[in-house]
């Protein structure tokens, strides 16, 4: 099952998009890894026990170590030496423990902290993603390393407490803990790839999301986002409760583009929407609507303070000059407001309405703020 899970990732991962394959190519090796691990111990003739013991440990503490690389890789977090150490260390005990000095007792202890030690950091790591990224699979990944992790410690505790006869092997089917094991050890790389692939479709999703709700250059609300909040505002407006908006547009932008080059511009864009957003409120929406083109949408309002928070806005944008390269660019915005009557049909016809203001706002010589009729 193992390997099967293994080769279902791998056909999946051309699928993902490029930024998620690195972390799905580590998780997939951990998996074959570990697959190889057991089978060598389902084998056990195939070598002498010391190189089958040292071998297998090998390959679980390095599938383990390429999970927690995986989940660094998708988090981004960057690679750390020390997390090297638990694979090496408990690699080279279990090769002293069982040429040099045997003991099966402390080879089972040293093997277990390596493996506790390996599975807390990818706890620690998938605890570590953003909280509103929260999802159900890596809630689910988080409990299935805990699992395991916890019954790696009772096995310990187990076979201290048993202990160990000398001409016992972790192969021998008659203890119950060994044929527990395996099961469980198994948890991971089944079941625990499946939510590391639910985890990738759950960020693809949110990345789609994303996309489609936002404006690329700067982080902003896009077109469709604005149409869709400022449509359900004004279905849910009333007489007494109308809606107000500010159709905000960049004063002779060409000329900066011209002057300074389109990146320039694009920089430009990014600072005025900067300026424009720490002045709107939680309960405002700013969207980037086109070009050099904004739309606050000021929820429920009335006349006078929709002008209010338009000059603001307005003033704002005077206040902040762009910096380019040491140099000072000054740059002014028009505005036109439009308050939700009684007989605005829809949504887009408040939007027109504040166009036309911002038009006369550009004919009275821009810089200013003017109300729709
Ligand atoms: P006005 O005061 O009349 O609004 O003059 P304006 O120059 O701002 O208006 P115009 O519509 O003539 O020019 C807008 C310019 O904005 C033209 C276009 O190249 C530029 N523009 C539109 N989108 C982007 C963008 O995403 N990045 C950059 N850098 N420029 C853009
Ligand atoms: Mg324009
Ligand atoms: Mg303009």
């Amino acid at each position: 099952m193992m390997f099967a899970n293994g080769g279902v990732l791998g056909l999946m991962i051309r699928d993902l998009p490029p930024a998620l394959r690195p972390a799905a190519l580590r998780w997939q090796a951990g998996t074959l890894v570990i697959a190889i691990g057991c089978a060598l111990y389902a084998f056990p003739q195939l070598l002498p026990v010391v190189p089958l013991v040292t071998l297998a440990n090998a390959l679980f503490l390095s599938g383990l170590t390429l999970y927690l690389r995986a989940l660094q890789r998708f988090f981004r977090h960057p690679p750390r030496h020390v997390d090297l150490l638990p694979g090496i260390i408990g690699t080279l005990s279990v090769l002293w423990f069982s040429a040099i000095h045997p003991d099966t007792t402390i080879r089972i202890i040293v093997v277990s902290l390596a493996w506790a030690v390996l599975m807390g950091r990818c706890v620690h790591v998938l605890r570590s993603g953003k909280r509103a990224e929260a999802s159900r699979s890596r809630q689910m990944l988080k409990t299935l390393f805990l699992l395991v992790a916890a019954f790696t410690g009772v096995r310990a505790a187990y076979f201290v407490a048993i202990a160990i006869p000398p001409d016992f092997s972790v192969a021998d089917g008659r203890n119950w803990m060994n044929l527990v094991s395996p099961m469980v050890s198994a948890v991971l790389p089944v079941i625990g790839t499946t939510a590391f692939l639910l985890m990738c479709s759950e960020h693809i999703r949110r990345q789609w999301e994303n996309a489609a709700s936002t404006d690329y250059l700067t982080g902003l609300a896009n077109r469709r986002t604005l149409t869709e909040v400022g449509g359900s505002y004004f279905r849910a407006r009333s007489p007494e409760r109308q809606i107000a908006l500010a159709l905000i547009d960049v004063d002779d932008f060409k000329a900066i583009n011209d002057g300074f080059g389109h990146d320039a511009g694009d920089l430009a864009l990014k600072h005025i929407a900067a300026t424009l957003e720490a002045e709107i409120t939680a309960d405002q929406l700013l969207a980037r609507t086109g070009g050099e083109e904004f739309v606050a949408l000021l929820g429920r309002g009335d006349l006078p303070s929709a002008q209010l928070a338009a000059e603001r806005l307005r003033s704002a944008v005077q206040r902040h000059p762009f910096i380019l390269r040491g140099q000072r660019i000054s740059i002014t915005v028009s505005v036109g407001i439009a308050v939700s009557q009684a007989d605005d049909a829809d949504f887009a016809s408040l939007l027109r309405r504040a166009d036309q203001a911002m038009y006369t706002a550009k004919s009275l010589g821009r810089n200013r703020v003017e109300l729709a009729a």
